[in-house]
Parts: structure tokens; sequence; C-alpha cells
């Protein structure tokens, strides 16, 4: 890993964009409004475009197009966004996450209270 104060490369970021985004995502609303969806599906659109990694953002531009974004619950972003990410996990070789386990990587934390 690079010293703290260089700019970040494409895997700092990604991990950040990441911790980011699947923690946006299980602060969503429940129930959200119909003027909630929108937004967040105008959000997701405008970060696909000014993600600062090119082609990062193409790849996910790409994805994008057959699998819209799900912003209907905070149960379906969660796991549209895990669906997401597996995808870039598999073409880098990386493990696939387990969507069951969303809130508890990125909300709740482990049942043994180790995080609490
Ligand atoms: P990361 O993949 O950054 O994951 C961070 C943590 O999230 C993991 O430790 C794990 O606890 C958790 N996690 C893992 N998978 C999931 C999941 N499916 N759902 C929920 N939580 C999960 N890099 C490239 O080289 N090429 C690309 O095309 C590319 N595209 C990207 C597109 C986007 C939108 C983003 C945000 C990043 C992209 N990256 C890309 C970066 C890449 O995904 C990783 O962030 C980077 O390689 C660092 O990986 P990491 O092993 O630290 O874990």
């Amino acid at each position: 890993t690079l010293p703290p104060d260089c700019p970040p490369d494409v895997e700092q970021l990604g991990r950040s964009t990441w911790t980011f985004l699947h923690t946006m995502a299980a602060y969503y609303p429940e129930v959200p409004s119909y003027a909630q969806q929108r937004s967040m599906k105008t959000f997701l659109s405008t970060f696909s475009e000014f993600y600062p990694c090119n082609f990062c953002a193409e790849h996910l531009r790409e994805e994008m197009k057959s699998k819209p974004p799900k912003v209907e619950s905070r149960w379906a972003l969660g796991k549209w966004l895990c669906e997401m990410h597996n995808i870039v996990n598999e073409k880098l070789g990386k493990n696939i996450f387990d969507c069951s386990k969303i809130d508890e990587r990125w909300k709740d934390g482990p049942k043994d209270g180790r995080c609490d």
C-alpha cells in the first residue's frame, strides 16, 4: 500500500468507494418514497459517469445497462450493489461475497460483538 499522504491508486479508491456505497445502501430507507427512489437512481447514474477510474466506470455503466439499479427498498438496493461488487470481484479473481451477510458486514457487525 502507498504512504497515507499519496493520491489513492485504483485499489485504495475502490476500497474506500465500496465502503461508502455499501454503507449508504445499508442506511437507505426500508420503504423509500418515489422521490428518494428517483434521487438514488440519479445518484448512481451520475456516480457511474464521474467515478474517477475510467475503465472501472466504463465497465460499471456497461453492467448497469443490463442490470439497472434496484431502488425500491433497502434490501433490494443492498442486494443489487452486492451483486455489482461480485461482478467486479469475479473479473478480478477475488472471492465472491455472500450477499446474505451485507448487514452483518456493513451495518450491524458480527454477533460476537467484537465490532461494538
Ligand atoms: P474490495 O473489493 O474493495 O472490497 C472491500 C470489502 O468489501 C471487502 O474486504 C469485503 O469485506 C467487502 N465485500 C467484498 N465483496 C462484497 C460484495 N459483493 N458485497 C458487499 N461487500 C463486499 N478495480 C479494477 O482493477 N478494475 C475494475 O474494473 C474495477 N472496477 C471497480 C468499479 C467500482 C464501482 C468500484 C467501487 C471499484 C472498482 N475496482 C476495480 C476496485 C476493486 O473493486 C477493489 O476495490 C480493489 O481491487 C480493492 O480490493 P479489496 O480486495 O481491497 O476489496
